[in-house]
Order: structure tokens, then C-alpha cells, then sequence
């Protein structure tokens, strides 16, 4: 694919034409250059991302959505990694699978897809046979997606918001749930239904992510109850309670504050009302700052 899209890049929804090759930045604050904050095993996904060895994580710097409560902030904003080429990035990720990495698993990847496609071709050709993990806030365009198949295996969505109001309120992003739940559709066709390996490790599919905001139980509600009766059990919904309120949502009061277990076990009860089956939840006390993995240019 040629890297034409980023001289009037139009890749995610936010559409902002910005000439990223002359070093133009747009609503994901990054240029053509691929940023990356660490490179290293993560432990801290699903079971069947993670497994026993960890997932091969790679978080890229620069977000297109910027959530006025993101947990990886530094990174979302710009303000960490390095500058790298291609050719390094193909490396990295050969150098995550010498490590036992069980997948390669690209977060925030979503403004950096022809590169990421340029660094798989190079890797593929010396050896990479790991499943690759798109993993991403769901604000993703059918079109980009649709460059990816063939290329990823497992895609790892949220999917965030039901209402406009509130998707505009914390993402401005009012149209996020006609985007993302529109992609997760092309998702889910383009990789099928889920499949493991031998030690339980997703070799293709999608589990969608939610992660539970306080006070906003019945979008949350939702957004299970759309899921299951669009996709029922060809999909796994990963339930999630670590919502942390960091410093920057003082201003919004009603979510300045964590997930009560009340609220998360109601959640988990209407899931198994409506039938999912194929689900993961979060237990104990998840929603601590120490899960926030340090951004220090490890393995990059
Ligand atoms: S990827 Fe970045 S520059 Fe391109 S449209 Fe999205 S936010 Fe704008």
C-alpha cells in the first residue's frame, strides 16, 4: 500500500487532511513518523491475550479520540516515545517474539496503519509468524479497517458509548457509536469466529472491550444488549471495571470516582441475563494506578 493517505490523512473519522509526511499534526498529535512509548511482555490482558508468557505489547504515542479520562495520557497526548523508522519497527517485533511473546499486540495503533502494514511486510519475510492484535478505542473507519485484512488476526476493540451525548461529553466524538460499532462489523467479518491454539492463546477473532464508566450504568447496558443480539457468542465482550479517575477529571465530577463493585456486579448480571457466554470480567480491586504501565522507551 502506498503512504499517499498520510500527505491528506483522512484515516480515522476525525478526517482532518493534515499533510502528516511535512510534519502537519492532526487531532492525533502525530506526523508520519511512528512514535513508540514501550515495547515489552504485558501481563495484564485478557487470559487469552496475555497467557503465561505475556502479549508482545507494543504502545504507539498519539491518540485520535483523547478521552478526557485516558489512562495512558502521557502517550495519548504525544508526550512520550521515540521516533522510529519502519525498518526498526519490523524489529521490534521480531525482537518481542524472541522474547516468548505469544502475539504481537499493537494499542493506539489506529493513525499509524500504513506503517504498521510496511513493518508486518518486512517482518513476515524474516520470520514473524505471531498472531497480530489490532487493539483500539473502536473510533476506526470501515475503509482502514478494511486495509488491515490479511494482516491482523485478533482484533481488540472497545467499544466505549452507546449515547452521542455522552461520547461527545468525554471523546467529543458524538458520531463514536455509528463508527466504532460499523467497524467492529468489518471486524468481525474479515477474521471470522474465535479460534485458539493449544495453550488457549487467540490465534483469530474478536473480543470487545467496555469499560465501565461510573454513574453510567444503563449506557453500559446497552452496549451488552447490542453486542449479544448482533453478534451473540461469535464474539467474546470483555467487561471491564479499572476505571481510574486520575487528576485530569476533577473537572467532571460524576465520573471522579471509581466503578462501585455494586455497580460492576449489576453490569455482570445483566450480561449473563441476556445469555453471554463468551465474556470476561474483571475480579478484585483492578482500578489502581500501578496497572498503568510505565512509558519509559523500554524495548523501543
Ligand atoms: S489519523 Fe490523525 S491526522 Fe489522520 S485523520 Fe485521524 S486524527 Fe487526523
Amino acid at each position: 500500500m502506498n503512504k499517499n493517505i498520510l500527505e491528506d490523512c483522512t484515516l480515522c473519522p476525525r478526517e482532518c487532511h493534515a499533510n502528516r509526511t511535512l510534519g502537519q499534526i492532526g487531532m492525533c498529535r502525530e506526523a508520519a513518523k511512528v512514535v513508540v512509548a514501550r515495547a515489552a511482555l504485558h501481563m495484564w490482558e485478557e487470559p487469552c491475550i496475555s497467557g503465561e508468557k505475556g502479549s508482545g505489547t507494543v504502545f504507539f504515542s498519539g491518540c485520535s479520540l483523547g478521552c478526557v479520562y485516558c489512562q495512558n495520557q502521557k502517550i495519548a497526548k504525544g508526550l512520550a516515545g521515540r521516533k522510529i523508522t519502519t525498518e526498526r519497527l519490523s524489529d521490534i517485533f521480531l525482537e518481542l517474539q524472541e522474547k516468548g511473546a505469544n502475539n504481537i499486540n499493537l494499542v493506539t495503533p489506529s493513525h499509524y496503519v500504513p506503517q504498521i502494514i510496511e513493518a508486518l511486510i518486512t517482518a513476515k519475510r524474516k520470520g514473524l509468524y505471531l498472531p497480530i492484535v489490532y487493539n483500539t478505542s473502536g473510533y476506526e473507519k470501515v475503509e482502514t479497517i478494511k486495509l488491515l485484512s490479511g494482516y491482523v488476526d485478533v482484533y481488540l476493540p472497545d467499544l466505549k458509548y452507546k449515547s452521542g451525548e455522552i461520547s461527545k461529553r468525554y471523546s467529543n466524538a458524538p458520531d463514536y457509536f455509528n463508527y466504532a460499532s460499523e467497524a467492529i462489523l468489518e471486524m468481525v467479518n474479515q477474521v471470522g469466529e474465535p479460534d485458539f491454539n493449544e495453550e488457549g492463546i487467540m490465534t483469530k477473532g474478536v473480543i470487545v472491550r467496555h469499560l465501565t464508566l461510573p454513574g453510567y450504568l444503563m449506557d453500559s447496558k446497552d452496549i451488552l444488549e447490542y453486542l449479544y443480539d448482533t453478534f451473540g457468542d461469535k464474539i467474546y465482550i470483555s467487561i471491564m471495571n479499572q476505571y481510574t479517575p486520575l487528576s485530569q477529571v476533577k473537572a467532571y465530577t460524576e465520573i471522579n470516582r471509581k466503578v462501585t463493585p455494586q455497580e460492576y456486579e449489576e453490569l455482570v448480571d445483566y450480561a449473563l441475563y441476556l445469555g453471554v457466554e463468551n465474556g470476561f470480567i474483571q475480579e478484585g480491586e483492578t482500578a489502581a494506578e500501578s496497572f498503568i504501565p510505565e512509558f519509559n522507551e523500554e524495548g523501543v
